[in-house]
């Protein structure tokens, strides 16, 4: 039995060869069927078939990450993730659906499931299901997932990186300096109201009332709009970062606050100097009317998508050109190939596709396959630059896997990526290690969609 590299690459060299010495006449049919059967193959893709659905929670990597682990009648398993900060029940749920189908089948098998999921972190397990099925179809194939979506338009992707909110301007400059010495080529700051709100005269708000809870009440129903005082402040943090970091690198800018549209256009408009890269999700992705309003009126680029499920709602913002950006988390849009797709479709309206991502090395990698071999691709978020173990969660990937604001596709088959089990056991956030999950086998409801 021959050794192969793991990386497959000395088993097509020795598949080639042989098919090389059969087409030279130097090899008979039958000899070639037993070199092709010598071959240390890790699956029969035909017959491989689900048996087992399991899950290990990460925690602070830094958001909370459930791992999902799907298992085969081949000894072959593929890995997933759902969505940061989403339950592992999203997954498990999915799994009665899932057991004595072949995995190599993921658009069909992303059909019959993709009806369990929804907006935010509801899309959660579909998605982390829909990566983990891509894993297990490269490794019975022995090829890398970018080559299944077409192939790839670029080796490496280009990163932008978060970084944590300090209501000290200098130290948050100090902050953004640091991304850059480590190589990074693209920045993201949160710029919230929460920076002004204690100051008395930024905020017109209801008044008696705390400032309404983030994420229950949509923007344009909580009242409350900033103040010239306020828009000034906020637009002098940003003047003052801009000094610091120079106006060169491109500086995305997230979580304004859940303030009305009115007030997003008049801060929007006192931002447009310090050139944002973006203004992300300033008020709800489904209100494209509005979110056009905004787009329309400041001259700087506007960005939704993260919550977004499904490929149906972008196309309506980039037909409408609601927004200048798109930015889907693979999480939640659909998976690697939806979002895929969601890049190709918004490429024929000249719409970019930054995508949106907080997770593990494992989803990490879903995205960066789906990156690669999307055109209009534009940068890809790292949410994890202050988690020093982050990359070593996983093996079997060049290190490292971050490398100067890059991160470049590996060839192995699937994702290209094992787990480092040693890893994955310290940092969990509950008990369990890909523990047997039987009490999911029958779940069920009644699946039609139709009547
Ligand atoms: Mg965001």
């Amino acid at each position: 039995m021959p050794r192969f590299s793991k990386d497959g690459s000395s088993r097509r060299s020795f598949l080639k060869a042989g098919a090389g010495l059969a087409g030279a006449g130097l090899l008979a049919e039958k000899d070639l069927v037993a070199y092709q059967s010598s071959v240390r193959t890790a699956s029969k893709p035909s017959d491989l078939k689900i048996t087992d659905l399991r899950v290990a929670v990460v925690g602070r990597a830094p958001m909370t990450a459930p791992l999902i682990r799907i298992d085969t009648n081949q000894g072959i398993y593929g890995l997933g993730e759902v969505r940061d900060g989403a339950s592992k029940t999203f997954a498990l749920m999915l799994k009665s659906r899932l057991l004595g189908e072949n995995p190599c089948q993921v658009d069909r098998l992303f059909r019959k499931i993709k009806q369990f999921g929804g907006h935010a972190r509801q899309g959660g397990g579909v998605c982390g299901v829909e990566m983990a099925l891509w894993d297990l179809a490269g490794k019975a194939y022995g090829v890398p997932v970018y080559q299944m979506l077409g192939g790839k338009f670029r080796d490496a992707m280009r990163l932008y990186t978060d970084t944590d909110e300090s209501h000290d301007p200098k130290e948050y400059a100090q902050r953004l300096k640091e991304r850059l010495d480590r190589g990074f080529t693209w920045l993201k700051m949160d710029l919230g109201m929460d920076l002004v709100q204690n100051t008395p005269g930024t905020v017109t708000h209801p008044l008696g009332d705390a400032f309404s809870p983030r994420g229950l009440v949509k923007h344009m129903f909580t009242g409350m709009e900033l103040t010239d005082k306020g828009i000034a402040m906020m637009a002098d943090y940003v003047a003052r970062i801009r000094e610091a970091i120079g106006m060169e690198v491109p500086l995305s800018m997230d979580h304004f606050g859940h303030i009305g549209v009115n007030s997003c256009i008049r801060l929007g408009k006192a931002l447009e100097k310090y050139n944002p890269a973006w203004l992300e999700d300033m008020i709800p992705w489904q209100e494209t009317e509005l979110m056009k309003s905004i787009t329309q009126a400041v001259d700087a680029p506007v960005a939704t998508g993260e919550d977004i499920y499904l490929k149906e709602p972008f196309a309506e913002l980039c037909r409408t050109h609601a927004v200048d950006i798109i930015h889907p988390d693979l999480a939640t849009s659909g998976g690697i190939l939806e979002t895929k797709k969601i890049g190709d479709m918004a490429q024929e309206y000249g719409v970019p596709m930054a995508m949106h991502f907080a997770g593990t090395p494992i989803s990490f990698l879903a995205n960066l396959h789906c990156a690669v071999a999307t055109e209009n691709a534009l940068v890809l978020e790292f949410h994890s630059a202050d988690v020093p173990w982050w990359e070593s969660l996983v093996n079997g990937i060049e290190k490292p896997i971050i490398n100067k604001g890059f991160a470049r596709v590996p060839d192995g088959p699937g994702l290209g990526i094992t787990l480092h089990e040693e890893v994955v056991k310290q940092h969990l956030a509950e008990p369990g290690y890909f523990e047997p999950t039987p009490e999911w086998d029958k779940e069920r409801s009644w699946d039609r969609l139709w009547s």
